[in-house]
């Protein structure tokens, strides 16, 4: 019998996962792969007017919701500050990220790549410290030499269109372009759990489904072929 496939993704704040890769989740989860979530913080500062502390029991709770529908088979949080990441030394919010990867031990990890998909500093943080731990528990050999790190890697196709992927030459390595056309609701669903950012889907999930797009990118910048300039449809296939 194989073992179970281990998938871990690494976010800044809640929401973060639903809407940019929700559908990805969702396939996954669906297909038997355990999806760990690791969250760096709760969101404390994402309302406006509400205390931290209270923000964060919404916020986590909002995040449990949507890991649910997605198929989330644990949520972790760093217990890190919304806004306050960045001044975390990459060092050590590297160690912290290590010290989940050695007791999850994933197959593959997904985090934003360095431009933190909209620059915002947590994003940013993440990544650097996502991308050092990795390296570190390849080389401790915590994981697999064959463990893969994919960037999260926004598209044209995420505004209109499907199907359109970004240009392996410009992302860096191989896009794995992973077809959500089946679990476009389950997005929209789990986006809608985050009530407090006001998420952009006010309709029937089923309705607001079908102005997405039907794929979501990820660039394969270890464990793979280097810049190898090829697209590839599965995260954990042989390229
Ligand atoms: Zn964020």
């Amino acid at each position: 019998m194989c073992a179970q496939t281990r998938l871990l993704i690494v976010t800044a704040h809640p929401d973060d996962e639903s809407f940019p890769i929700g559908g990805a989740i969702a396939r996954y989860a669906s297909q038997g792969v355990r999806v760990t979530l690791l969250c760096a913080t709760r969101g404390e500062k994402g309302i406006p007017g509400v205390a931290a502390a209270e923000t964060a029991r919404i916020r986590e709770q909002e995040l449990r919701n949507a890991a649910a529908l997605l198929g989330v088979a644990e949520v972790r949080f760093l217990d890190l500050i919304d806004g306050e990441v960045a001044q975390t030394p990459v060092d050590a919010l590297a160690e912290r990220v290590l010290a989940v990867m050695r007791q999850v031990r994933p197959d593959a990890v997904i985090t934003f790549g360095p431009d933190g998909i909209s620059g915002h500093p947590d994003h940013v943080a993440v990544s650097h410290a996502t991308t050092q731990a990795f390296d570190r528990a390849v080389a401790g050999q915590m994981l697999a030499p064959t463990a893969r790190l994919f960037y999260i890697t926004p598209s044209e196709a995420t505004l209109q269109g499907c199907g359109v992927p970004p240009l392996p030459q410009l992302a860096g390595g191989p896009v794995a372009a992973i077809d959500v056309g089946a679990f476009l609701t389950t997005k929209v669903r789990a986006s809608q759990q985050h009530v407090s950012q006001h998420p952009p889907f006010t309709g029937a999930p089923e309705e607001e489904a079908k102005k997405l797009v039907c794929h979501e990118y990820f660039t394969l910048v270890r464990g793979g072929p280097a810049l190898s300039p090829s697209t590839f449809d599965d995260l954990f296939s042989i390229l």
